[in-house]
């Protein structure tokens, strides 16, 4: 007789949540999604009006991530989207995605989960009890496996605390959740709080509208260009495994020293007022092509910190004050929580202790797994993506998880690696860089690509593996979910960058670049020299 099927709970249908469905079905699991609104695609779902539980964003949202390096793993974007796309672009695809997988038959919509809780025999069946609510009645089934796919960008961070006499200022000031597009702040004077990429979008965007906008920052920030060499997105250019690679040689402080050069070449940061005291790799990085040219321009104005309010303005903390301000915008990140999950799993100021970012390490049974929490250094999509496909290997049994002890030692010492790294901010508690934390995960999931074995076997695609941008693709090209075109959207990842470019066709254009024997040649000749010379850089740090 046929074994049931696994029925596993995913709680949300965003991004995450999508894929999540896609992924346990590919692993022969029974998944029924579930989503407190009426649509899929979460955060990148506009409305006019912020929803309660969900997050929302402002019409214009551009994504600061090129589509090559946000696509699920086997789901390329359309060649003809644009590389940065509108949040209406990314909802297109994300419907496409749901439509080609057939993921809708298995979301429950307008359904929310009120509770997640263990059943009495949870040490031995791992299953779990949910209670949702639609319309008004509630519910509960038995799954065998949840997967919280809930975001992290949905609860305002409002920190009226560190801003005295907020009470008495009279004009109006809200979370940049709440901000919608900047017509009704024509002619007016307007103050941003806080300069990660919510700060910098909504500062540029209203000083086109606004009489002037003062961007208010407690400690700067290293601003990065969406378009970089040759017109390349720029997390095409970053994150190749050969970047990656040569970043091993060198220090810390080398990196960073390159990439300060870098962005100060573009603009000075000390000129701009925008310098800060940490180093670029200690933060987060601010995506604004716009900024420099605003701040230029004279529309934004660089301040710092606020000290107080006044009832009609502010006081910075260099002493000076800016009377007459109309409407105050905080946009100071977010916090999250699960309160479905009780006391499960705690979440205190952002911290939160899971192996791998994704399981709690303490339950008897792996049954939960959590999917999208995580800030990566580049797109989250295909992060997400892999972290399911580890997931529902783990919920199958088929990959065992260490030692609870094991699990809290690795947990300990990536906080440890964060808190060394990064300002302290409530910002940095689930920070992860692209290619390393992929392969990490891919690593566990048994999809890791193999480079020496593909240099043998297959060196044109090796090449484009090494030195080109390491696209979700490279994933799927062994192991659980391989996929007959990962080869083919690798060799073809170029063409689709340029394509949606080609709006007029050059006839003496030549996309030609080295040819592929001789970048291999190029490469045998740098891990010759480096291991002559660097021999440590083979080792991770
Ligand atoms: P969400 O998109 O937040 O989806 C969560 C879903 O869960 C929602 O539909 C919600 O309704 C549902 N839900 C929540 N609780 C429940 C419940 N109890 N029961 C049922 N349903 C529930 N990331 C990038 O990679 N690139 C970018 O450029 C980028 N830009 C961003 C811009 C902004 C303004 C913000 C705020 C974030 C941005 N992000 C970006 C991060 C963003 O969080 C991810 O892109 C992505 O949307 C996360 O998807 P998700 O499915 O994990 O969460
Ligand atoms: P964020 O990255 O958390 O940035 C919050 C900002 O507020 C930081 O500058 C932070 O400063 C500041 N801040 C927080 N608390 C403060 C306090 N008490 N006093 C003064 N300043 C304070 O939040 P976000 O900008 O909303 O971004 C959230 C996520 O959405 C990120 O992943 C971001 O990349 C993404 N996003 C993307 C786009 C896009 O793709 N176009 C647009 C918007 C947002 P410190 O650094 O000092 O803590």
């Amino acid at each position: 007789m046929a074994m049931a099927k696994k029925r596993i709970a995913v709680i949300g249908g965003g991004s995450s949540g999508l894929c999540t469905i896609k992924c346990c079905l590919d692993d022969g699991l029974e998944p029924t999604c579930f989503e407190r609104s009426e649509d899929i695609g979460g955060l990148w779902r506009f409305k006019e009006n912020p929803e309660e539980g969900r997050a929302s964003i402002y019409k214009s949202v551009i994504i600061n991530t090129s589509k090559e390096m946000m696509c699920f793993s086997d789901f390329p974007i359309p060649d003809d989207f644009p590389n940065y796309m509108h949040n209406s672009k990314i909802m297109k695809y994300f419907r496409m995605y749901a439509d080609h997988f057939d993921l809708l038959k298995y979301i429950r919509f307008k359904t929310t989960v009120v509770s997640v809780t263990k059943r009495p025999d949870f040490s031995s069946t791992g299953q779990w009890d949910i209670v949702t609510e639609s319309e008004g009645k509630q519910e509960s089934a038995v799954f065998d496996g949840v997967m919280v796919c809930s975001g992290h960008h949905t609860n305002a961070h409002l920190p009226l605390d560190s801003f005295p006499g907020i009470e008495k200022f009279k004009g109006r000031y809200s979370h940049s959740r709440d901000y919608k597009n900047p017509q009704e702040f024509s002619g007016k004077r307007v103050i941003v709080i806080g300069i990660g990429n919510s700060g910098g979008d909504l500062a540029v965007e209203l000083s086109h509208e606004a009489d002037q906008v003062f961007l208010s920052t407690r400690r700067g920030a290293w601003v990065l260009n969406r378009v970089a060499e040759q017109g390349y997105p720029v997390d095409i250019v970053l994150s190749t495994r050969f970047k990656a690679f040569f970043k091993r040689m060198l220090t810390t402080s080398m990196v960073n020293q390159l990439a300060e050069n870098r962005v100060n070449a573009r603009f000075n940061h000390a000129h701009y007022g925008l310098r800060p005291q940490h180093r670029i790799m200690s933060q987060h990085p601010t995506i604004n092509d716009d900024l420099p040219n605003r701040i230029i321009s004279g529309k934004v104005l660089v301040k710092p910190n606020i000290r107080e309010f006044t009832e009609t303005g502010a006081i910075f903390e260099d002493g000076t004050r800016e009377e007459d301000i109309d409407a105050v915008f905080f946009a100071t990140g977010y916090s999250f929580s699960f309160p479905f999950l009780q006391d499960c799993v705690k979440v205190v100021e952002n911290q939160v202790s899971l192996y791998k970012f994704i399981f709690p390490p303490h339950l008897e049974k792996p049954t939960l797994a959590f999917i999208g929490l995580i800030q990566p250094l580049g797109a989250i999509m295909p992060l997400a993506e892999l972290q399911s496909r580890l997931a529902t290997q783990v919920f199958k049994g088929l990959i065992r998880l260490p030692t609870e002890s094991d699990m809290m030692a690795d947990i300990t010492q990536k906080k440890d690696e964060m808190s060394k790294r990064y300002v302290k901010s409530q910002r940095y508690t689930i920070q992860v860089d692209y290619i390393p934390y992929m392969d990490e995960v891919a690593c566990q999931a048994g999809v890791k690509p193999k480079l020496l074995s593909l240099f043998l076997m297959d060196p044109k695609l090796a090449v484009e593996v090494f030195s080109g941008p390491c696209t979700p693709y490279q994933y799927r090209l062994r192991g659980p979910g391989k996929w007959d075109g990962a080869r083919k959207a690798i060799l073809t990842q170029r063409e689709r960058i340029i394509k949606p470019l080609k709006t007029r066709v050059l006839d003496d254009y030549t996309g030609a670049l080295v040819p592929y024997y001789l970048q291999i040649f190029l490469i045998v000749a740098l891990i010759a020299v480096t291991f002559a010379y660097f021999p440590w850089s083979f080792f991770p740090l």
